[in-house]
């Protein structure tokens, strides 16, 4: 069939087309990462607070922020201790906070509470987070998301519960807010070869409120904001614990304690 000047145009067309997006591709958006289905079923959690076993390394037992430092500078941690409880500081420049110690595998029990008068809404609603390894600066690292989900609509796995736009929680325990909540962690970190190159993934199972809501759940990398996950090789890395910098109430802590995993 010999090709008629209208299908030569469409073909030119076509072709151009193609060459412009190819030279143009779409910038990475926030929402490219966000989805909103399956929604987790609602559980109601029984009681789940636990004192440190005898081998654990205490890192928050309520009287000061000894074993904590500033993420930016590594200054001493600035958030506030009062009455056995550590709550974000809302002053300006106070940042995440990060462990002295660094840590590989291990086992980790923190408590937190968003605060009973919260204000705003989805994902600026007492978020926070337990970084798993902090790996640098700012919110680098392997985020397990903290956030009033109680009664709080955003994407899924961005709700309490979520490995940060990688893992969808199993189901939703959320207290309501001003009530202590629970996460029980088991961070099995990734390795890597000698040239850098990713060996074994990181796995995490997370018990939340006595729920399990993540099991042996492998990771794509470290949670992004913006784009696809991938992986920096580390060694041992910090838990980080984040300021997310919300105008509501700031969130608070207590009760946090970890056992190494030889
Ligand atoms: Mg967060």
């Amino acid at each position: 069939m010999r090709n008629h000047p209208s299908n030569l145009l469409a073909c030119t067309v076509l072709i151009l087309t193609a060459s412009l997006s190819a030279q143009q591709p779409a910038a990475p958006k926030h929402q490219d990462t966000e989805v909103y289905e399956p929604v987790p079923p609602i559980v109601t959690p029984g009681v789940t607070d636990a004192a440190p076993p005898s081998d654990a390394i205490v890192l928050f037992d309520g009287k000061n922020l000894d074993q904590w430092v500033s993420t930016k500078d590594k200054s001493p941690a600035k958030w506030t201790v009062a009455d056995d409880i550590l709550t974000v500081s809302k002053a300006p420049g106070t940042g995440n906070i990060e462990t002295k110690k660094t840590f590989k595998n291990y086992q980790l029990h923190i408590e937190w509470r968003i605060p009973e008068n919260i204000t705003g809404t989805d994902q600026a609603r007492g978020n926070s987070g337990v970084f798993l390894a902090s790996t640098g600066p700012g919110d680098d690292g392997y985020e397990l998301q903290i956030l009033d989900s109680y009664n709080n609509k955003t994407y899924v796995n961005g709700q309490a519960g979520s490995i940060y736009k990688q893992g969808i929680p199993l189901a939703n325990p959320n207290r309501k807010p001003g009530e202590w909540q629970t996460y029980n962690v088991i961070w099995n970190a990734p390795t890597f070869n000698s040239d850098g190159t990713l060996k074994t993934p990181a796995y995490v199972t997370v018990v939340f409120n006595g729920v399990l809501v993540q099991n042996h759940f492998e990771l794509k990398g470290q949670t992004l904001y913006v784009g696809q996950p991938f992986y920096k090789p580390y060694d041992t890395a910090p838990i980080k614990l984040q300021a997310h910098g919300d105008k509501s109430e700031p969130i608070s802590f207590r009760n946090i304690w970890v056992r190494e995993l030889k």
